[in-house]
């Protein structure tokens, strides 16, 4: 009890001497304690399915990317997946919650975060796509479920790869890990939407196991080749892709 009255008289006076700094721009962060207001503004809504998604012939029934993949969304998710920025996964997916609470994606049983393979989660110590997840799951009152869907198999990194290239080396990455307790739809999350190749395998292999209609959110997408190349280069950080 004390403690906790020592902690609000404490942090607060923490805060004021060393106020916390917006991630993007450096000034003091009055929005939230990583981002400014004017750096939350730049945040630009996109709110429809990506650019490089192609209906025809997919296993995904709907999806939709909340933002552009633009110079302050870039920082933001270089920081989630690298920085060990868990919040700002959070404060993602409570956003995508606010913005698709009255949408399609509010008539899902669950939602289901991309998962990483083992190794890849025990070096960043969390899932991002868990984050942003749980963050939605604040908002929709949705299960977030993390035991149906596993990535077993250890692939090459997908940087110089095209779409095609990407699903082949994609593909049986996922695995289902409990075939009782099979949901009739889910929503999977990811980050990024890139080429769709990884969500597309992950949704297939949902399908397979029963589960009957698949949608997908992420919280960015990217619009023209230079972010693209980005998003790749991001990957290329890292010595292989999981
Ligand atoms: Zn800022």
């Amino acid at each position: 009890m004390k403690k906790n009255i020592l902690r609000r008289i404490i942090n607060p006076l923490i805060d004021w001497l060393f106020p916390p700094r917006c991630l993007i721009c450096g000034k003091v962060a009055l929005f939230n304690s990583y981002l400014c207001h004017d750096c939350f503004f730049d945040l630009e809504i996109f709110g429809k399915a990506p650019h490089s998604f192609e209906a025809e012939n997919s296993v995904i029934d709907e999806v939709s990317s909340l933002y552009k993949f633009n110079n302050v969304m870039k920082i933001l998710i270089h920081n989630l997946k690298y920085n060990k920025c868990d919040y700002i996964g959070t404060f993602l997916g409570n956003q995508m919650g606010i913005y698709y609470k009255n949408t399609s994606f509010k008539d899902y049983d669950c939602i289901i975060p991309i998962p990483l393979h083992r190794v890849k989660k025990d070096m960043r110590t969390y899932n991002q796509a868990e984050q942003i997840a749980n963050g939605i799951s604040q908002v929709f009152e949705m299960p977030v479920n993390i035991g149906l869907l596993k990535r077993s198999v250890f692939t090459e990194t997908q940087t110089k790869l095209n779409q095609n290239e990407r699903q082949e080396n994609i593909k049986g990455a996922f695995k289902i890990k409990n075939k009782k307790d099979i949901p009739s739809s889910a929503i999977l999350i990811d980050d990024v939407f890139t080429t769709g190749a990884t969500t597309s395998e992950a949704a297939n292999t949902l399908k397979e196991a029963g589960v009957k209609k698949v949608g997908v959110l992420t919280a960015a997408t990217p619009l023209f080749s230079r972010h693209l190349k980005f998003v790749f280069e991001m990957d290329d950080s890292e010595d292989v892709d999981l």
